[in-house]
């Protein structure tokens, strides 16, 4: 049964999603799922100067890379829509009037010059200009506060330019409680009259983001700290609506790496890991950034890397698949302080999913890599052979794309050796050796890779010669670097006519 948790992800469609965004959209969603309540995307496409055309379909693909699918949104179970605020235009200007007719906002018509001047004034005399209490009533401003009805009428029936601010209640000491930080307290008189509908027929970010929270009846805002500033007007609007407040909860920073400061959509390039979830193509410049999905990041790694970017379970365990995070969830273990961006450890819980994930999922992932380098795996049995591969490789890859250069030995014959180890290993007599142990393996029966050990290592043992005279070059031979598994594996994978000719190979070229 759907409870009346409903909660929503609100973004500005301004330019890609940045990683604290999606933290953002993963905590509602993690909300509303512990609750068995709704998810929904609101798209705040209120201020136009701000537009990017391929905003809102970025944020809709990250999610769906997340795999933190929206319950209502633009195109999907519209029973409180539309969800994208441009259209919902019409609904603004009625909320406005509303507030006007009751007193709790008023109309402004004072020209940018005319504020540019006061703040220039104020400025002069050290001071701050803040359009509220203190000055809102005393005539220097143009205002229905200070018009009388008619001239206001005239006024704005003449086409004059208006906006309309917010009347904020003056002499209270305004209490709110917020999920994470607690109780806050503010004085009613420290803050300003801001504007709720501007002059071009649109409403502020405010005025919007309350009205739609109380008409798809929002339960909880959950949102990053930077909107905390806002919280007391939203709050003093409900009041002034007359409507229920939602509970609201603001999560904490994201903070660089290194050094002070909220981690900023630059600085994955200048520290080399993405701060986006997909790729970005900026459709100004052209220029694209970098992103989870295409850096090769699963899913599970990357939505459990950011769960943990703010919030703990309070237990010592950090591998959390979305369900785990689901039912582990908790507002109450969200830190207040910032949560410091850690790229290693971004790494280490990819890694970890790299084992985590089967043998035969990586072998799939795998396949296309191999296809690309034009090795076609026909049947089951070749597909068996590659994941074993993947077995024996896989502890080494922290990405899929890592796998091709940890097996294409298996695949290829090298054509190239790594010419400080051939110069430290590849001595005189090697070749003599290498050729003796062709004779050798030519009679080996069962090429398993116990028996070739058995055998390789009884003939070296008889020559009465270090395991490493025969082991080094043979690794070179076949691998063309000292690396790589267990050697006798990689002799059973390749095959008994592989390993003479890379060893033959090696003898011509060395
Ligand atoms: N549109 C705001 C943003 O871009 C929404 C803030 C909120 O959740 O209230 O983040």
């Amino acid at each position: 049964m759907e409870s009346n948790v409903r909660v929503r992800f609100a973004p500005s469609p301004t330019g890609p999603l940045h990683i604290g965004g999606v933290r953002t959209a993963l905590y509602n969603y993690l909300f509303a799922k512990k609750y068995n309540g709704t998810f929904i995307l609101r798209i705040e496409d209120t201020d136009q100067t701000r537009y990017v055309a391929n905003a809102e379909q970025y944020i809709i693909n990250a999610l769906e890379w997340c795999a933190i699918p929206f319950d209502e949104g633009p195109g999907k179970n519209e029973k409180f829509g539309p969800y994208r605020q441009s259209e919902r235009k019409d609904i603004y200007k009625q909320y406005a009037d509303q507030l006007i007719e009751t007193g709790k906002a008023y109309y402004c018509f004072d020209t940018s010059e005319e504020l540019d001047a006061h703040r220039k004034a104020h400025e002069a005399e050290g001071k701050t200009f803040i359009y509220n209490w203190h000055n809102r009533a005393k005539g220097s401003l143009v205002n229905s506060l200070v018009l009388t009805a008619d001239e206001v009428e005239n006024r704005i029936n003449s086409g004059d330019k208006y906006v309309i601010r917010f009347k904020t209640p003056q002499d209270e000491v305004l209490k709110m409680e917020d999920e994470i930080r607690g109780n806050i307290t503010i004085d009613t008189n420290t803050l300003d009259d801001k504007i709720l509908f501007k002059s071009d027929g649109m409403p502020t970010y405010h005025l919007a983001n309350i009205v739609d929270d109380h008409l798809m009846e929002i339960s909880h805002v959950i949102r990053g700290e930077e909107w905390l500033p806002s919280m007391p007007l939203h709050v003093l609007l409900y009041k002034a609506f007359g409507w229920e407040t939602p509970k609201f909860a603001h999560l904490p920073l994201i903070l660089k790496p290194v050094g002070k400061g909220k981690l900023s959509k630059r600085d994955g390039d200048k520290l080399g890991f993405p701060v986006f979830p997909l790729a970005y193509t900026n459709l100004e410049s052209g220029d694209v950034s970098r992103g989870y999905k295409e850096d090769g990041y699963f899913t599970d790694a990357f939505i459990n890397m950011l769960a943990f970017l703010g919030w703990n379970p309070g237990t010592e365990q950090e591998i959390f698949s979305l369900e785990a995070l689901i039912e582990a969830f908790d507002l109450k273990r969200v830190s207040k302080s910032g949560a410091k961006f850690n790229p290693d450890k971004t790494k280490w819980f990819q890694q970890q999913y790299m084992q985590l994930k089967s043998d035969e999922t990586i072998t799939e992932l795998f396949l296309p890599i191999l296809a690309a380098k034009g090795i076609v795996i026909a049947n089951e049995d070749e597909k068996a052979r590659v994941q074993n591969i993947v077995s024996s490789i896989k502890e080494r890859a922290i990405f899929v794309a890592d796998l091709w250069d940890l097996s294409s030995y298996f695949f290829e014959t090298p054509t190239a050796y790594d010419a400080k180890n051939v110069k430290k290993n590849w001595k005189e007599g090697t070749p003599e050796l290498m050729q003796e142990l062709v004779e050798i393996i030519k009679n080996i029966e069962d090429f398993s890779s116990t028996n070739t050990e058995k055998e390789i290592k009884e003939w070296i043992t008889n020559k009465e010669i270090g395991f490493g005279k025969v082991m080094q070059p043979l690794r070179l031979s076949l691998v063309g670097k000292l690396a790589g598994p267990h050697l006798f594996d990689i002799i059973a994978t390749i095959g008994k006519q592989e390993t003479i000719n890379r060893i033959e190979n090696a003898i011509a070229k060395l």
